[in-house]
């Protein structure tokens, strides 16, 4: 068996941290690749390494002096060394790296929140580190140059044995240091998984799981043990942040699990992430509720709409030229809705409106402002008729107004309008009416995997 145990930033946030990587990496001989994030929150309040970086980013884009800021950064790197009785000189590699920095670039810069954290785990692990920038190689496009990259991983696989090897970069081939977006850890640990032919990804972080619903919004929310890549992409891209968005495509591809797993309680059963997730006894109806607010949404309505041609198209294409992505466009016979970040439009909304006027010329258009979407995940709704309208039922009763419906295409999802400000009410209402009190019975299909 191959793992490859990527550890976020939560999970080497300190020494004691680093201890509790140690014990779980020594736990299973087959963790041989490991992917680290730069170190994270000690506690609610503190900064993360990488923030820190952008920070002196910004210090040095104003001239401004960020030498205080660097020997912050430089204490904490050095005082987890110390705790850890690591040998590795970080104060003096440090010190020559803050006396160039001027001359660095401002991704190589905040990539050295996870080169340091990684030079210390592989100490303290006693594994070879790995430099990401040179088997992480990018396109300048930005893009992953996934041949290449699994040549040089291969070999340095089979060269070392094992690794530690930081997450978050890499490079191109004349060797520009390139940044995933944030939170983009995650993704080099499934890369790596891919490239070496993992048997599963396990993403180690702060969460026992992948929870049924945000933990700030409902209390003690349950966790979900077995997921679908489809359900997770669509709770992670309404909000549900475990795990970078983008992380599950290089896994997927190829079929490699995701498990997500806590630094802090090792022993928990976490979550599984793959392509079918039935083990067909018992199944819940949700699987799980995500959200997020200030959205905004264009309503359009013209009689006989639906026998002009290129009526949406035109109405989008207002859109597309002002730069606006459209999240979605709920469409009924004579009338259709673009929903869209409010922040993507806040300066050009009134611009658009009034081209959707001369260019269609609707019977009505109306703006609603201050809208949250919250997406309702399950992969069995689609087996259970009526599902929508049970969730809409308990909605109404407690007094909520539903501004806007639409379903995804492989019905694995309601999504819908309410106000901002019953955001946190509606997710409630849905968690307890539907996840919290509800299991069940499915019928077998003999897929389970
Ligand atoms: P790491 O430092 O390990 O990369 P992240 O902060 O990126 O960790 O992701 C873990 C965090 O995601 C959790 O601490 C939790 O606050 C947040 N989160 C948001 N929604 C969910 C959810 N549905 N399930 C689990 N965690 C969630
Ligand atoms: N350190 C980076 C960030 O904070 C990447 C990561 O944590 O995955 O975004
Ligand atoms: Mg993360």
């Amino acid at each position: 068996m191959i793992k490859v145990a990527k550890f976020g930033g939560s999970s080497v946030a300190d020494a004691g941290q680093f201890r509790k990587v140690r014990d779980i990496v020594r736990a299973d001989p087959d963790r041989s690749y490991v992917v680290v994030s730069a170190a994270g929150k000690r506690f609610a309040d503190d900064n993360k390494i990488t923030d820190l970086l952008l920070l002196v980013n910004a210090h040095i884009a104003y001239h401004v002096d960020g030498t205080p800021l660097l020997k912050d950064i430089e204490e904490r790197f050095s005082e987890i060394a110390r705790e850890l009785g690591v040998t590795y000189p970080i104060e003096e590699k440090f010190e020559e790296f803050s006396s160039v920095i001027r001359s660095l670039s401002p991704e190589y810069i905040v990539s050295r929140g996870e080169w340091f954290t990684a030079r210390i785990l592989a100490e303290y692990l006693g594994f070879p580190f790995l430099d990401a920038a040179d088997v992480i190689v990018f396109h300048h496009d930005g893009t992953i140059d996934m041949e290449r990259t699994k040549t040089r991983l291969k070999d340095a696989a089979a060269r070392m044995g094992r690794f530690v090897l930081p997450g978050f970069y890499g490079a191109t081939v004349d060797g520009t240091i390139k940044l995933f977006k944030r939170g983009g850890g995650d993704i080099t640990g499934a890369i790596v998984a891919r490239c070496l032919d993992a048997t599963v990804y396990e993403n180690w972080t702060d969460v026992s799981g992948f929870l049924s619903a945000d933990p700030r919004v409902v209390d003690s929310p349950r966790t979900i043990h077995r997921i679908t890549f489809d359900e997770m992409r669509e709770l992670s891209y309404m909000g549900a942040s475990v795990l970078q968005e983008e992380a599950i495509f290089p896994v997927r591809e190829v079929g490699i699990p995701i498990q997500i797993k806590n630094t802090n309680l090792p022993e928990k059963r976490g979550t599984i992430i793959r392509e079918t997730a039935e083990d067909n006894v018992r199944e819940h109806l949700i699987t799980g509720i995500a959200g997020r607010k200030n959205f905004m949404a264009v309503h359009i309505q013209k009689a006989h709409m639906s026998d002009k041609v290129g009526f949406l198209r035109r109405a989008l294409s207002v859109f597309e030229r002002y730069g606006v992505s459209i999240e979605h466009a709920p469409t009924g016979v004579d009338s259709f809705g673009v929903v869209v970040n409010g922040v993507d439009v806040r300066e050009t909304i009134y611009a658009i409106v009034n081209e959707l006027q001369q260019e269609l010329k609707p019977d009505v258009i109306n703006v609603v402002d201050q809208l949250a979407l919250i997406s309702v995940v399950g992969r069995n709704m689609n087996r259970r008729a009526g599902t929508s309208g049970r969730i809409f039922g308990a909605l109404g009763e407690a007094g909520i107004n539903i501004r806007m419906i639409t379903q995804s295409s492989q019905e694995i999802s309601i999504i819908m309008g309410v106000n901002n400000a019953d955001f946190d009410r509606a997710i409630n209402v849905i968690y307890h009416n539907f996840v919290e009190s509800e299991m069940v019975e499915m019928p077998s299909r003999g897929d389970a995997q």
